[in-house]
């Protein structure tokens, strides 16, 4: 089958012919409909050999759909021809944390040696994929593979970050999304529909401002030196909430301390390799800074039923298997408006 691979240190990824894979005992086989292009491919991508946590060569894609193709031994819950998408942050599926579904604070996956499709594990951008546990498939029925593989990660991520705000977005508060690209598009509808907040998003092109306006920032701002600024004349001096940083770079980083409230929370979403430094009296009284990851089995069924229930739009750009590299160049570039999706 053909897949796109991250092979060599440095080195664009490459469309390969590999294997076609067979479900093991207890694994789900999977023909692919939609991988989604993640931010974070192009920041594994940037790693030195030292760095990288998993071996190459690496068939990319953490966002995935498909539809059931095979089963392996004493699979049950799934049947040949059912719509899904998988959850991504895979864990041992027995300590605390994975029996609440919150595998991606599973304590035991690194040292197990289990990692996430298309991030250690083979990933979703190939024409089959085995999924290791029914678990790990959430069905979508008649959604579109195209609008809902992005909701996977670009949606569950924000999701996951603004549940752990919601009591600070109270009436009358104010949320900053930082970085209106995959994630971020998703994370301003969210806003818009589990919370009451006014959201300010930033970006630093006007195309993406215009994305962010038309999916329900109430207003949209350059990502430049006057945008703390701003956002504290917006707020009447009092700034923001909640700031969702999803670019992780030390200026971005500043600016969304600069632009936090009292008793705010700052969360740092970007793999930017950014820091932000708190002391007493150096940041605003009460504020947090948390640094979530990805997010949970539930969460992702809340995601899905939110699809459903027809509140998310979803923007996408889709390119073949052969195209995949480009989309890759075009996202680092800066040009994908949404997410770009990879039909295999
Ligand atoms: P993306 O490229 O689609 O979006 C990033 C956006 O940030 C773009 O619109 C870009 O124009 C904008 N941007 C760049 N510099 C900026 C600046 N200085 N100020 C404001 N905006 C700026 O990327 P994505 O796929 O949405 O991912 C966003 C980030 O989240 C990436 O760093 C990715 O690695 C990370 N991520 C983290 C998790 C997690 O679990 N923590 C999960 C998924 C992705
Ligand atoms: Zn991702």
């Amino acid at each position: 089958m053909k897949a796109l691979q991250y092979r060599t240190i440095g080195s664009p990824p490459e469309v390969v012919d590999i294997p076609t894979p067979e479900p093991g005992p207890g694994q789900i086989l999977l023909k692919v409909t939609a991988a989604g292009v993640c931010h974070s491919d192009i920041a594994v991508m940037s790693m030195s050999a030292e760095r990288l946590p998993f071996p190459l060569p690496l068939t990319l894609g953490h966002e995935g759909a498909g539809i059931v193709a095979g089963l392996g031994d004493g699979v049950t819950g799934v049947t040949v021809g059912d719509a899904v998408v998988v959850y991504g942050p895979w864990g041992c599926g027995v300590c605390p944390a994975c029996a609440s579904g919150r595998e991606n604070y599973c304590p035991h996956a690194r040292t197990l040696g289990i990692h996430p499709p298309g991030l250690g594990s083979p990933g979703a951008m190939a024409e089959y994929l085995v999924v290791d546990d029914v678990r790990h498939l959430v069905p979508i029925g008649d959604l579109d593979p195209v609008a809902a593989v992005p909701l996977t990660d670009a949606g569950l991520t924000p999701y996951h970050a603004i549940r752990r705000a919601l009591p600070k977005l109270v009436p009358g508060s104010t949320a900053v999304v930082i970085g209106t690209g995959g994630l971020g598009h998703l994370a301003i509808q969210l806003l818009r529909n589990l919370t009451p907040a006014r959201i300010v998003a930033l970006d630093v092109s006007e195309d993406k401002l215009q994305l962010a306006r038309s999916v329900g920032a109430h207003e949209a701002l350059l990502s430049d030196e006057n945008a703390a600024t701003r956002v504290r004349e917006l707020t009447g001096g009092l700034g923001a909430r909640a700031v969702l940083d999803f670019v992780g770079i030390d200026i971005t980083g500043r600016m969304a301390v600069a632009m936090a409230g009292l008793d705010s929370d700052v969360q740092l979403v970007g793999l930017g390799g950014g820091a932000i430094p708190v002391g007493f009296a150096q940041v605003p009284y009460g504020m947090s800074v948390t640094a979530p990851y990805w997010g949970s089995r539930t969460e992702l069924a809340d995601v899905i039923a939110l699809a459903q229930a027809d509140v998310l739009s979803v923007r996408t750009e889709t390119y073949s298997l052969d195209e995949a590299p480009l989309a890759y160049e075009r996202l680092h570039d800066g040009k994908i408006s949404g997410r770009a999706v990879i039909l295999p």
